[in-house]
C-alpha cells in the first residue's frame, strides 16, 4: 500500500521553487546547486545534532566524523 523504495527518485525543489529532475545537478531557472538538498548527514554521537558528511564536525560539538565512527561508549 504505502511502499515506498528509499531510493525514489523525485524531483528536486531548488530555493527559488523551481522543481528539477531529480538528476539534475542545477536548476534549470536560477542555476542554483542542488546537490546541497539532498545531502548526507551523519548525526553526532555525542550531542545528537545532524550535520552534513562534508561537514567533517559537528555543527553543534565539533566532533569530527571520525571521532563520530570511533565513539561507541564513552564508558568503555
Ligand atoms: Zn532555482
Ligand atoms: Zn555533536
Amino acid at each position: 500500500m504505502c511502499f515506498r523504495p528509499p531510493n525514489v527518485s523525485k524531483p528536486t525543489r531548488c530555493s527559488c521553487g523551481t522543481l528539477n529532475p531529480p538528476s539534475a545537478p542545477k536548476c534549470r531557472k536560477c542555476g542554483a546547486p542542488l546537490a546541497a538538498a539532498e545531502i548526507e548527514t551523519f548525526t553526532c554521537p555525542r550531542c545528537g545534532t545532524q550535520s552534513p558528511v562534508t561537514a567533517a564536525a559537528c555543527g553543534n560539538c565539533g566532533l569530527t566524523a571520525e571521532e563520530a565512527a570511533a565513539y561507541k561508549n564513552p564508558e568503555d
